[in-house]
């Protein structure tokens, strides 16, 4: 097992961080050696994914940094239900793409979203529609306290709106492997805009694939270009009291009604309440096109971009009431 000191800054898509110890395992006899070192040496262990959506502080002594071992896929047929267990380091659009080869639908909407299997359900991923959770069966996971393999249920892992058990036992779980059921009978999901225009052509799971690469294309900045984490707040989600009331005082401002309760999206927020659309401040800014996504546009640090962020929170909240939701992780 190969100890090399990395800059951190390369393993997130915002180009954050300072130095650390990692280990890239590439079989699972290092990566338990890499996670008993880490217990010899009292380090916390943190699972590097493709890093989009994390950024990193500058004293990382603490850590020890852990790729996995390249996985691979498996699929068991089970009538018109496919069942996929997929190692968590595949690349997430990487499984989407041999999905819709192999004729399987229920992640067709989830094209395009960079990052690692492992790191999915971590979220919950989602976009157009979709969720993870919808199509998720299972996971196995080594248990950092026990030191033991074990299985979690789509209960166990308690999804919600890009949340799940693993945002509250950080970094109790490494993920290894997980399982979704996918279909071979069309399931179409086009409620969202713009996938709504599909509706009427019967689309098929191609089409559906490319629709969204194209938008997020269109939308979202080339984080190779300009270094971004996508989204960096949650949508937040009010009661119908707060809603009527925020409906009062902002009646430009939008609801979505979902069963938890009423979305209001968090980019009109930044853009309208914030007033920080195209915002550049230092190194750090929001994207002219999607002010919530922040990006890195020089060489600037997580107390930078964490003091941008707060920014925008803060006036957020002292005009609505709303307490915005970090969506991306900070480590260190
Ligand atoms: C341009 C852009 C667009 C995006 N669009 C979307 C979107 O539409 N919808 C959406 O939901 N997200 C979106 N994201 C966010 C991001 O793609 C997802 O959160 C993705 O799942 C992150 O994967 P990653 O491998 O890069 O995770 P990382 O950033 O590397 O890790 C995220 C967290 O998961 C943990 N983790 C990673 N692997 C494991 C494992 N094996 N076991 C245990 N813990 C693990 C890490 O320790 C960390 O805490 C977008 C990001 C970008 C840059």
């Amino acid at each position: 097992m190969d100890i090399k000191l990395a800059s951190l800054k390369d393993y997130s898509s915002l180009r954050i961080g300072g130095e650390g110890k990692l280990v890239e395992a590439t079989t699972p006899a290092e990566f338990k050696e890499a996670i008993m070192h880490a217990k010899t040496e009292g380090l916390r262990v943190h699972i590097l994914g493709e890093g989009t959506n994390s950024y990193f502080g500058e004293d990382l002594t603490d850590f020890l940094f852990i790729k996995l071992p390249k996985g691979g896929m498996e699929f068991r047929e089970e009538g018109d239900d496919v069942y996929v267990k997929v190692g968590a380091n595949v690349m997430w659009d990487d499984l989407v793409q041999v999905c819709v080869t192999r004729g399987l639908w229920g992640i067709e909407n989830l094209s395009s979203i960079p990052g690692t299997v492992g790191a999915a359900p971590v979220q919950n991923i989602g976009a157009y529609g979709v969720e993870l959770a919808e199509v998720f069966v299972s996971l196995d996971a080594l248990d950092l306290i026990t030191m033991e393999m074990v299985t979690l249920t789509r209960e166990a892992c308690q999804f919600g709106y890009r949340d799940s058990l693993f945002k509250y036992q950080k970094g109790r779980y490494v993920i290894v492997c997980i399982t979704l059921k996918l279909s071979t009978l069309p399931t179409p999901v086009l409620t969202y805009k713009p996938l709504d225009a599909l509706q009427a052509t019967k689309p098929s799971l191609v089409q559906i694939r490319e629709a969204v690469i194209a938008v997020r294309t269109k939308k979202l900045p080339n984080y190779h270009e300009h270094p971004n984490a996508g989204s960096f707040f949650k949508n937040p989600i009010v009661d119908l009291e707060t809603s009527e009331m925020l409906k009062e005082k902002f009646p430009e401002m939008s609801f979505i009604q979902t069963l938890q309760g009423f979305k209001i999206p968090a980019a009109w927020l930044v853009e309208h309440i914030a007033q920080m659309k195209g915002v550049k401040q230092g190194n750090v800014g929001t994207w002219p096109h999607q002010p919530l996504v922040i990006v890195n546009y020089g060489n600037t640090t997580a107390d930078e971009l964490d003091a941008f962020a707060g920014e925008i929170r803060r006036k957020i909240g002292e005009r609505t009431g709303i307490v915005l939701e970090q969506e991306v992780n900070r480590i260190g």
